[in-house]
């Protein structure tokens, strides 16, 4: 099963693929062309950008952390449309179980109204979610996840200060 280059989440079904590389929507296809200069970033870079925020105060409630990445992932369906995400949030935990059970919430309300994809992938991205609830990043140091968000961003800052 395919993941997503820029988020890391696994992508069940409609994937948007550009070469080699799968996204698993719109946003974060619009980030790949970091992915390329990501590339040229050091882990170590990366994993010492991840400490920090890792280490710093949550960016939603200022509040104390462990600051890392909560995957959520939500649904909605009108008639044949169903369109759904995968979310990460870099925040405090209790800010991530907040946005985690806003998106179940969400989900359970407006995923279904869509014949067949509302019907299939509702309790799929509410499980989804529920996994993220069940097993939340590790307190003592990043996640992968937040090192590849970390990637990103050192990514985004060096694109924004030499111009291409
Ligand atoms: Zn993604
Ligand atoms: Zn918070």
């Amino acid at each position: 099963m395919a993941s997503c280059a820029t988020c890391g989440s696994t992508i069940l079904f409609g994937a948007t693929k550009v070469g080699a590389l799968s996204f698993c929507n719109a946003g974060c296809q619009a980030k790949g062309h970091l992915l390329i200069r990501a590339a040229q970033i050091s882990d170590a870079e990366a994993y010492g950008w991840a400490q920090k925020i890792h280490a710093g105060r949550c960016p939603r409630c200022s509040g104390p952390g462990p600051v890392d990445t909560h995957m959520s992932y939500r649904v909605w369906s009108a008639f044949i449309v169903t369109q759904w995400h995968s979310r990460p949030h870099i925040a405090c935990r209790a800010c991530g179980v907040k946005a985690q059970l806003g998106d179940i919430a969400y989900s359970a309300v407006l995923g279904w109204w869509g014949f067949p994809w509302g019907l299939l992938m509702t309790p799929v991205q509410i499980v989804r979610t529920l996994a993220g609830l069940a097993s939340p990043p590790k307190g003592s140091e990043p996640s992968a996840a937040l090192i590849q968000a970390s990637k990103l961003e050192l990514a985004a800052q060096t694109s924004a200060a030499t111009p291409t």
